[in-house]
């Protein structure tokens, strides 16, 4: 892949949708009260979310459609996308 395809790959749709499914089954965790994206190191959870990325390509889920078919990219996504996120929200600190 050259450098030029690097940049025009829809990268902040693909992870919103990596983020979406790690949402889904509790690898980031949405705090009910301000809304803010956690990651509390839920790694066990990970291989669930590889099943219903998975699960999204057969049938072809709207949702993982900016990849293209590419499976790797998204199970790949599962884990890197959790890198922006902090263990705690403002309101669970201290
Ligand atoms: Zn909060």
């Amino acid at each position: 892949m050259g450098l030029l395809d690097l940049f025009r790959r829809p990268d902040a749709s693909r992870d919103r949708a990596a983020i979406e499914i790690d949402l889904e089954v509790g690898v980031l965790e949405r705090c009910p009260v301000c809304r803010t994206i956690t990651d509390r190191q839920y790694d066990h959870r990970l291989p669930a979310a590889e099943q219903l990325a998975h699960q999204c390509f057969d049938r072809d889920d709207p949702r993982i459609a900016a990849f293209g078919g590419n499976r790797d990219d998204l199970l790949s996504r599962l884990r890197s996308v959790r890198d922006r996120f902090e263990y705690d929200c403002l309101c669970q600190e201290g």
